[in-house]
């Protein structure tokens, strides 16, 4: 009952920020479009009052959830990957700006230019919160793509450890408040290939680079860590941050 009095709290405030911010009826997270993202962000208004409850660790099967690092941001981090269904699972892979997964990942098939390197869009200096980000447009409007500074402070402020984690190799982060989060190494996708799936992780920031319009920041681990500037057309894992 209690939830229910919190979604028809919730309704002259989502109608009002839809009117004042989208022109289209229904589209509840504001992405510009009226889809099934509209549909997961009703649902997770309903369950949990738009996804304010954070936790230190995964706590169940309900993901994803919002991980609190007790970062100076209070940025808080998503437990799983966008598409994985566990904290371990690979997700999907992404070019970036893209929304859905492909086949093959090259220049020819990257929609955000026109065949080459040469040609990419430029987005300007985010895309985190847009209608090219991934994170919002399949979770809704609680969640967006990281920051390459969200990265650089998940990374100043967390020890980080190899690990392997119900059965999938990856990278453990771990804040002095005992909350912690686990990245698969889930390789990355180059033409029609997986390459480095349990040895390498890729993930993709909303951050174009600051130089070429060809590249975004990225962070990439094995047996180090490091923020990195990586071609757009690679199919590469999402780690969602709070909004
Ligand atoms: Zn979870």
């Amino acid at each position: 009952m209690r939830k229910l009095f919190t979604l028809f709290a919730l309704l002259p405030f989502m109608a009002f920020s839809s009117s004042a911010q989208s022109t289209k009826k229904g589209d509840v997270n504001e992405d510009g479009a009226v889809d099934i993202s509209d549909v997961v962000e009703l649902v997770n208004i309903i369950l949990n009052g738009g996804g304010t409850q954070s936790y230190l660790y995964c706590p169940d099967d309900h993901h994803p959830h919002m991980i609190d690092l007790g970062l100076p941001s209070e940025t808080k981090w998503a437990c799983c990957n966008v598409g994985a269904t566990a904290p371990e699972g690979n997700g999907g892979y992404f070019a970036w700006g893209e929304t859905e997964e492909k086949d093959v990942y090259d220049w020819s098939t990257y929609i955000y230019c026109e065949g080459t390197d040469e040609t990419c869009l430029d987005f300007g200096t985010s895309i985190s919160g847009t209608q090219y980000d991934v994170a919002t447009k399949i979770w809704g409007n609680s969640w967006q793509m990281p920051s390459s500074e969200q990265i650089k402070e998940l990374l100043d402020n967390c020890t980080c450890e190899w690990v392997e984690f119900n059965g999938s190799k990856g990278r453990k982060f771990t804040s002095s408040n005992g909350g912690s989060i686990f990245l698969p190494a889930a390789g990355y996708h180059d033409g029609s290939e997986l390459f480095s799936h349990g040895s390498y992780g890729y993930y993709w920031s909303g951050t174009p680079y600051s130089s070429y319009n060809y590249c975004a920041y990225g962070v990439f681990f094995n047996s180090s860590i490091a923020i990195y500037d990586f071609d757009r057309y690679l199919g590469q894992s999402v780690r969602p941050v709070s909004k």
